[in-house]
């Protein structure tokens, strides 16, 4: 089973899961939600399986596994703020260069913004060309909680994909099956 280690939103898991094995997956993704709840963790789970080159997917055996649990895969990239503040038209410049070279390990290659609301204005007319035209070999996964800062044209390319804070049944479910005493302070982490 996918996703088995991340805590919540079922629905996200099922979504993503099924268009996996139906070989549905589209180009271009926007994971919104609030910060500190998930996204980024599974946008990385999905490259992973993605990226896998076994029939069980992320099989932590083949060589795309092992290149991916070293932080080593060279058809895995990360774009972030370097300041905090914004993320540039350089940046996303070097994605396009990238981009066009084929994967070297995988079928796929990924490329996950996280903070992309953070892209200026320039960087997403920049980026919004190689939405239109995606390598077939390309998933491009952006993670943000602001929809408001991304340009129309943008969020029209991508498949929307919310994410929630994990209900109180989500941890109670999660203490349950591992033993764990559920506090005030992991509670307040839910909406309640
Ligand atoms: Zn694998």
């Amino acid at each position: 089973m996918n996703f088995i280690n991340i805590i919540g939103n079922d629905k996200v898991k099922e979504l993503l899961t099924n268009s996996i094995n139906s070989n549905n997956l589209v180009h271009s993704y926007m994971f919104v939600g609030p910060d500190g709840i998930g996204k980024k963790l599974f946008a990385t789970e999905l490259s992973k399986i993605v990226l896998c080159t076994s029939t069980e997917k992320a099989c932590n055996s083949c060589s795309s596994c092992i290149k991916f649990n070293s932080n080593n895969h060279p058809d895995f990239t990360i774009i972030d703020s370097e300041d905090g503040k914004n993320i540039k038209i350089g940046q996303i410049r070097l994605l396009q260069e990238q981009i066009s070279e084929k994967p070297i390990v995988s079928d796929k290659k990924v490329y996950i913004i996280n903070n992309s609301d953070l892209m200026t204005v320039e960087a997403q007319n920049c980026l919004l060309k190689t939405l239109e035209e995606p390598p077939e070999y390309a998933l491009i996964i952006l993670i943000l909680s602001n929809e408001n800062k991304l340009l129309n044209t943008i969020k029209s390319r991508c498949t929307k994909i919310s994410f929630n804070k994990l209900t109180s049944e989500d941890l109670q479910t999660y203490s349950r099956t591992n033993n764990l005493e559920i506090n005030d302070t992991l509670l307040n982490i839910c909406d309640r």
